[in-house]
């Protein structure tokens, strides 16, 4: 008889000891999962839709020279696609002014990179003269006449990148 009633509070004591640890991971458990979706949700709702594009937000952040076919320039912000032009409606694309210290200077066009590693700053990657093909920027852009290397004109409007 001793025995059994021995058991019998040593299950109670043990089976105690497991349900107040529960009943307080339970107490904190739910309002904190409460709070994290309440935050998740307000993140995913209270942001301006731009900051969910980061890409293109960060392209459009800048203001480039756009040239189209016709020799329309004007000022726009900068997408990785061809803009229509206002005055013709051809599709016109950002220019580049490069100096060449015999022969003046060449408008030349830019394209961008849709793939850039570095989303913070989209980069361009090839360029194109006047009636030429499109060519890799990284060895730097020659002179049509006489194929010496020239020096950009405008500051990389990228790397002024503003800070909102
Ligand atoms: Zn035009
Ligand atoms: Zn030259």
């Amino acid at each position: 008889m001793a025995r059994a009633s021995t058991t019998t509070i040593r299950r109670i004591r043990v089976v105690g000891k497991e349900r107040t640890p529960w009943a307080v991971r339970l107490g904190l458990g739910i309002p904190l999962a409460l709070l994290i979706i309440a935050f998740v949700s307000w993140r995913l709702v209270g942001l301006p839709e731009e900051e969910l594009v980061p890409r293109q937000r960060q392209l459009a952040d800048f203001s480039f020279a756009w040239s189209c076919p016709n020799g329309h320039s004007f000022t726009g912000k900068g997408q990785l696609e061809s803009r229509p032009c206002p005055t013709c409606g051809l599709p016109a694309v950002p220019v580049d002014v490069y100096r060449c210290t015999e022969h003046g200077d060449v408008k030349v066009e830019i394209h961008f990179d849709s793939a850039s590693e570095d989303p913070q700053r989209p980069k361009a990657i090839q360029f194109r003269l006047p009636k030429g093909a499109w060519t890799d920027l990284s060895a730097g852009v020659r002179c049509p006449r006489c194929d010496k290397p020239m020096q950009r004109l405008a500051d990389d409007p990228l790397s002024h990148r503003k800070h909102p």
